[in-house]
This record gives C-alpha cells, structure tokens and sequence, in this order.
C-alpha cells in the first residue's frame, strides 16, 4: 500500500501512471479534497474491492462524526477501534447499499497518543461477540502501529504479537475474516514480511519525506 497523506494528489496520480493501484490516506477532509482532484482527473476511485479503478484505505483514526463520510469516500477502513465506530460505518455502509471491509486497530505500546483495541481485553472480546452481527461490514483482518523510535527487535516482538493474536482470534471466531495483517511502514517492513504481514504501509520510501502534519 502507497501512503499518499500529506502529499498532494498529483504524487498520487503518478504513482498510479508507475502502476500502483492501492493507496493509504489518514485524513478524511484531506482526501476528500484529493478525491475530487483525482475524479476531476479521471481516476475511479473504486467505492468496493473487485472494482475496476484505484483502492484507497483509511489508516488514521476515525472520528465518530466522520464515519459517514469516511464510509463514502474510502474503499475500506483499517482503523476501526471501537464497537461505536463499527456500528456508524455500518450504518453508512448500508445506506449506500455496498459492503465495507474493515481491519481492526490493535494498539501494542503504552503510547497515549496511538488507537485500538487492547489485545486480549473484554472489550475486544465483546466487539468480535457483536460485530458479526453488523452485516454491512467484512472484517478481514488486524492491523498495528508499534511504538515510535522502536527498535527492530521492538518492532518484530509487536509484529509477531499481532500474528498470533489473529491465530488465536481466527480460532475463536471462525465466521470472522481475519486474512489480512497490516503491519510494517518504510522502516521495518522487511522485519514486518518475515513476521507474516501481508499489507505493508509505505509512504516515505516511495514519496520521500513529508512536511510535518497541521
Ligand atoms: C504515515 C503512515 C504510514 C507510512 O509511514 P512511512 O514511515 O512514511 O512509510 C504507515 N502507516 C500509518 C498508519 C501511517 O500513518
């Protein structure tokens, strides 16, 4: 996946003149804006998977007043953290008629400022007890950010974490997708592959450095 935030939306479309079909975006207002330059441009931005055009994922934290619009705009959604989150994007889902994919957010470091689920707490336990039931959404996997400044050695406990945490949740919950593992960016992605992530996040190798985020 080609991580675009930030940039503007012509990095985008020559990324996708290179090829790349996938792309991840952490702001909704910020790729609504894109969005309109990328359909003004021509670009179908595909609403569902197995449709012809571009998919573009939320991987940064989801208001609950944006889920409507974050169920329209983007293809899935990789950070839902709570059950009230998952309820709204279900809601907007079954609106516009179409199925959402969805990962669940995993948060593995102490950090204040990271989302998701702690791993195995009540509270996850309960949402893959009732998620089942919101049939406008697929889940299809998990998905992590490890703390900042990690160490490979860091890095590759959290990836490894995340895996059995799915093994173990797959077991679980068997009418549950749990397929997909987005874990890895531009510095630990190889340590990510070898951990079995099968959805690595690169913005910076690809695009080069960001300007700092407003
Ligand atoms: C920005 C971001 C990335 C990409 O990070 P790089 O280090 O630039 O590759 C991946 N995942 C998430 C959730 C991000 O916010």
């Amino acid at each position: 996946m080609a991580v675009s935030k930030v940039h503007p939306a012509s990095a985008m479309l020559e990324a996708i003149d290179a090829g790349v079909t996938l792309f991840g975006e952490n702001r909704v207002q910020e790729f609504e804006r894109k969005h309109a330059e990328l359909a003004a441009a021509g670009v179908n931005v595909a609403a569902g998977e197995g449709k012809p055009g571009i998919e573009v994922h939320l991987i940064g934290h989801l208001q609950s007043n944006k889920t409507a619009k974050a169920a329209e705009l983007f293809s899935a959604v990789d950070t839902v953290d709570s059950l009230r989150i998952a309820e709204r994007l279900n809601d907007g889902a079954a609106k516009l008629g179409h199925k959402l994919p969805v990962l669940v957010e995993i948060k593995l470091s102490d950090e204040e400022a990271k989302s998701g689920f702690a791993p195995e707490s009540r509270e996850l336990e309960e949402f893959f007890e009732k998620v089942s039931d919101l049939q406008w959404l697929q889940i299809r996997g998990l998905m992590t950010v490890p703390p900042l400044d990690e160490s490979p050695e860091t890095a590759r406990q959290c990836f490894r974490r995340l895996r059995q945490l799915r093994e173990a949740y797959a077991a679980r919950f068997p009418q549950l997708g749990f397929e997909e593992l987005s874990m890895g960016m531009s510095g630990d992605f190889e340590i990510a592959i070898e951990e079995g992530s099968t959805l690595v996040r690169i913005g910076t190798a690809l695009f080069g450095q960001r300007e700092k985020q407003a």
